[in-house]
């Protein structure tokens, strides 16, 4: 019997996470996932994601890059990216 616990961890790493933290939020991005399609560029509402000059998605097209600085957290990204390649995790909404 298998055990699926480990082959999610092991199916994950293969997406090749990038997580990145500042003031208790937390952006983890899944360059295998990513598919280049730009929608979360287009619906951040404070213009805070762009296309990396370096890095790669799953397509071998651009991947993006979220600027902290100016990331409010609102988990719009995760939600409309059509291959679940960001996740959002704001401990500072949590601990209200
Ligand atoms: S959480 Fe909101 S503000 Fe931050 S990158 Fe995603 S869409 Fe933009
Ligand atoms: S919406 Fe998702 S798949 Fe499209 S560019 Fe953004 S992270 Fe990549």
């Amino acid at each position: 019997m298998p055990d699926i616990k480990q082959d999610n961890r092991t199916d994950l790493a293969r997406f090749r996470p990038e997580a990145v933290e500042k003031s208790g939020l937390q952006v983890t991005y899944f360059h295998g996932l990513c598919k280049s399609c730009g929608e979360c560029i287009v619906k951040c509402p404070v213009k805070c994601i762009s296309w990396s000059d370096t890095e790669l998605g799953q397509t071998g097209e651009k991947a993006i890059v979220i600027d902290l600085d100016k990331c409010i957290g609102c988990e719009t990204c995760e939600v409309i990216c059509p291959d679940h390649a960001i996740e959002i995790n704001d401990t500072r909404r949590q601990k209200k």
